[in-house]
């Protein structure tokens, strides 16, 4: 299967790569070329290129911001951009642009929509995800974070965890649980919170590789204006539900671009350590060639279906089990090609906690090894491998759904676990 676009597709494809010629050095390879303050350096200058060219969130409509840009223009920026290694904003971009943004096009106000949407691009307004909870993780209807209205303001109660770049973040959107006597999925609002004030205290969390790229956030006595809420005070479940769409299925199409230049990669790794004539190493490498292409082929069928008008929404959950159960396969394997150089890390380490590393990576052990443990979080982040597939099972297959031991209030529920 090989598919082709339109001439006219394929003409916009000659425009994007005339502008990644026209702003990118004539050798590069890939963001990976560079190396710690230099990688930041240069995401944050070519953020500003995209910005001032309309290139960020080319999607949303220009009365936003946006580009206004086809679904399939999308599609082949976004293609390009994975092909020439370049990232397609800054890294806060993905909760401003991605999941945030896209949700308050889908179901912000008007005037939310005036005021909120250009700030993300501007990057005047720098995002964060305020969900999980220590008690509200996989079970995120059970969350316990407070708001509760006095006057024309919501003042907020409890804490966040696990917030990714939080600490480089001044805006969170968090779920707040506004009516305790309701049952647990119905009780809840999705706000939008500045967290420049007093009342909003960010902890870094360190990890197994030593960086801390994610938080703890406690809000006490936070406030945000009444009309902070999206969707509707008690409405925030569905609203929760479509950004989880975004986070889960944005990429889909894109993914197997990147994960083939990291098999590449490694097939030049075993070529380089000698290991590629073992045939042990061979047959595994051979998986993982299997694995990329159908990551491939699934990317098609979503592209299909996002071309035909569909949003991401629970069969998003495929993409995100698919690749993040075959990252911990492949990152295991090229430790094994590593062998003992695995043990002490060398060399340049991945810019990001997240999927492989930036394309034009060095074949270093601190890439390998950081992706490895890196490629623990990604069947958990954005919802564990468990819980997708009980999304796929009970929403995409349709199967019997699981039983449930949890109606009746929220403030009940908390009472009878007491
Ligand atoms: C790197 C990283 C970044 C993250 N970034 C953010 C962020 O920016 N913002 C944010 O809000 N959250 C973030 N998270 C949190 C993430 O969404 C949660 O960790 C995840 O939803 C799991 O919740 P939990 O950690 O509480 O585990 P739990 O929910 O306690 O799960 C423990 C285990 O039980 C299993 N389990 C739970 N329920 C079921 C079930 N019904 N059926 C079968 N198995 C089940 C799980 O699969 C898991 O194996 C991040 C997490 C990581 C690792």
């Amino acid at each position: 299967m090989q598919p082709t676009y339109s001439d006219e597709a394929e003409a916009y494809r000659e425009k994007v790569q005339a502008f990644l010629a026209e702003h990118l050095p004539h050798d590069w390879k890939g963001i990976g070329q560079l190396d710690g303050d230099a990688t930041r350096d240069f995401t944050l200058e070519w953020r500003r290129t995209l910005y001032e060219n309309g290139l960020l969130a080319v999607g949303w409509p220009k009365a936003y911001g946006g580009a206004g840009l086809t679904s399939l223009e999308q599609v082949i920026l976004a293609e390009e951009f994975a092909r020439a290694g370049v990232p397609a904003g800054a890294p806060n971009d993905v909760f401003g642009i991605q999941m945030v943004g896209n949700t308050i096009l889908q179901w912000g106000t008007e005037e939310q929509k005036r005021d909120y949407l250009p700030k993300i691009l501007s990057r005047e307004h720098i995002w964060c995800q305020g969900y999980s909870e220590p008690n509200a993780g996989s079970d995120l209807g059970n969350l316990g974070c407070r708001a509760v209205l006095d006057g024309d303001e919501w003042v907020i109660n409890g804490q966040k965890i696990w917030t990714s770049a939080g600490h480089l973040a001044d805006h969170i959107f968090l779920l707040a649980r506004t009516d305790p006597d309701a049952p647990k999925h119905k009780g809840i609002s999705f706000l939008l919170v500045d967290m420049r004030q007093p009342g909003v205290e960010v902890r870094p969390i360190k990890m197994i590789s030593g960086e801390s790229e994610f938080n703890e956030v406690f809000f006490t006595d936070a406030r945000c204006p009444r009309g902070n809420v999206l969707g509707g005070v008690n409405n925030g479940w569905g609203v929760a539900m479509t950004l989880l769409g975004y986070e889960r299925g944005e990429a889909a199409a894109t993914l197997s671009i990147r994960f083939r230049g990291e098999l590449d990669r490694l097939i030049a790794l075993a070529k380089e350590t000698g290991r590629a004539s073992d045939p042990v190493i061979r047959q595994r490498l051979a998986w993982c060639h299997a694995k990329v292409e159908i990551m491939r082929y699934n990317g098609m069928r979503v592209l299909t279906r996002f071309l035909a008008g569909h949003h991401p929404g629970p069969d998003a959950g495929i993409s995100k089990l698919y690749w993040s159960e075959y990252h911990k396969v492949v990152t295991e394997l090229a430790l094994d090609i590593l062998g003992p150089d695995a043990l002490v890390p060398e060399g340049r380490p991945p810019s990001s906690a997240f999927q492989p590393d930036d394309a034009g990576a060095p074949n270093s052990s601190a890439s390998w090894a950081m992706t490895f443990l890196n490629a623990r979080a990604g069947t958990i982040y954005a919802g564990t491998s468990q819980v997708q597939r009980n999304i796929i099972g009970e929403m995409v297959l349709g199967l019997p759904k699981e039983p449930k031991a949890d109606g009746g209030s929220w403030s009940d529920l908390q009472k009878a676990r007491a």
